[in-house]
């Protein structure tokens, strides 16, 4: 599916659509949808359309005796195959326009073949066998209901060969054929206005829809995100946590790199809350930077990250904690808290085979090893019962 934002879709509800047509990327996903509703429908009004149109075979036989042979031919051998081969057409490319073209050319074919037999006919039926084309137009509307720039021509198209035909049978006088042409004029113009209206609802039902799975989508996507920093929230953890033991290898490490910033609180006292609030989101979007796409980066707790990564080796998982250490050291935002220092973090690595642990006794291994990377001094990983890297006092 296409993508339109959550604003575009507010602004074009705020600007209305006028001769119905959305901006480009919203009108793209509404054709999209137009076609694969459309398409569904098809095989249910194909097999109705075609299955009643197939019965007027009585009528021909009882109006038009004169021309039944070529009303067979018309209806069996050359609209049913015609219609079929339309239903596969668009249910093996579903598009719009197809579509429309489609539903057009059954229309005007069905409207025409059987009408320029009856041009042949001396039947004196030709009055009461015409008219049955007004069903026609409905089903062209109602059933198939084209977009509305479809419904236009294919109507005009439909009086256009209507019109011939009749006059072409030498079958009726003047009055009389002025009154067909008024009949099928009045009932073109309903169906098209209506067509228009219709359409516009369907358009203004399309966007209030489209509102609302997009607002659920970004509703979802707060629900998951830390307000300061924009990482995935705690809340998130258990989700990301299921997903990544379901879809890890049998046999693939899971890894936790726990993350905390050294001596923030004396960092706030120093600097104050707003610049501690500025550091955490630098800290923040430099891990986000660090990592690689299939890692996922959480807020843990106040100036506490995590990374949760699938299908890495234990000593990947440490280089990618190592490279985030130094990252962060050459962010060098100052922490004149230190002296001339700046603002450095440590790290606990844990990595575990996904079938031999659980989320939480990762978390609680990378907690035990960002223990012992402060312990040993700070700015430093460590990895939990593993020789430590990395270390590197303040
Ligand atoms: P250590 O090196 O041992 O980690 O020392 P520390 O001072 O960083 O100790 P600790 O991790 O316990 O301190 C966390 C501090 O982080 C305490 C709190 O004031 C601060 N903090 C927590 N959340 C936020 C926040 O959202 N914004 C700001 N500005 N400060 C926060
Ligand atoms: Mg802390
Ligand atoms: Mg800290």
């Amino acid at each position: 599916m296409g993508v339109a934002t959550l604003d575009q879709v507010e602004n074009q509800i705020a600007r209305g659509f006028r001769y119905l047509q959305f901006s480009p990327e919203i009108e793209a996903l509404f054709r999209k949808e137009y076609a694969a509703e459309r398409v569904r429908l098809a095989v249910i009004w194909g097999v109705i359309g075609v299955f009643i149109y197939d019965l007027v075979y009585f009528g021909d036989r009882t109006m038009l005796p004169d021309v039944f042979n070529e009303l067979l031919v018309v209806r069996f051998l050359v609209f049913t195959p015609f219609v079929i081969g339309c239903i596969l057409a668009v249910r093996r490319w579903p598009d719009a326009l197809l579509y429309d073209v489609l539903a057009v050319a059954i229309a005007v074919l069905g409207v025409t073949l059987p009408m320029a037999a009856a041009t042949q006919s001396a039947s004196s039926y030709l009055f009461v066998y015409q008219n049955g084309n007004s069903a026609a137009f409905l089903f062209f509307v109602i059933a198939l209901r084209p977009r509305f720039f479809a419904v236009v021509i294919g109507l005009a198209l439909l009086c256009a060969s209507h019109f011939t035909t009749t006059r072409l049978t030498g079958a009726f006088d003047d009055v009389t054929y002025s009154g067909i042409i008024t009949f099928y004029l009045t009932l073109s113009i309903f169906l098209a206005v209506s067509a228009y209206f219709l359409e516009q609802k369907d358009r203004q039902n399309f966007l209030n829809q489209l509102r609302g799975s997009l607002l659920y989508r970004q509703l979802e996507r707060n629900a998951e995100r830390d307000e300061l920093t924009g990482l995935l929230n705690r809340r998130s953890l258990a989700r990301v946590g299921e997903m990544l033991w379901n879809d890890a290898p049998r046999l693939a490490p899971v890894s936790a790199i726990l993350l905390d910033i050294d001596h923030f609180k004396r960092f706030n006292d120093v600097h104050g809350h707003i610049e501690g609030d500025a550091c955490i989101r630098a800290v923040s979007q430099c891990m986000r930077d660090t990592v690689d796409e299939a890692s996922f980066v959480f807020r843990f707790g106040g100036e506490e990250m995590l990374v949760l990564v699938a299908d890495r080796e234990p000593l990947q998982a440490l280089a990618m904690a190592e490279r985030i250490r130094t990252a962060i050291e050459r962010l060098g935002i100052a922490h004149r808290g230190l002296g001339n220092g700046c603002v450095t973090a440590s790290l606990g690595v844990a990595s575990a085979l996904a079938t031999e642990t659980t989320l939480e006794k990762l978390l609680q291994n990378a907690d035990a090893a960002l223990y012992e990377a402060k312990h040993m001094g700070r700015n430093t990983v460590a990895l939990a019962s593993a020789p430590k890297v990395g270390a590197q006092v303040a």
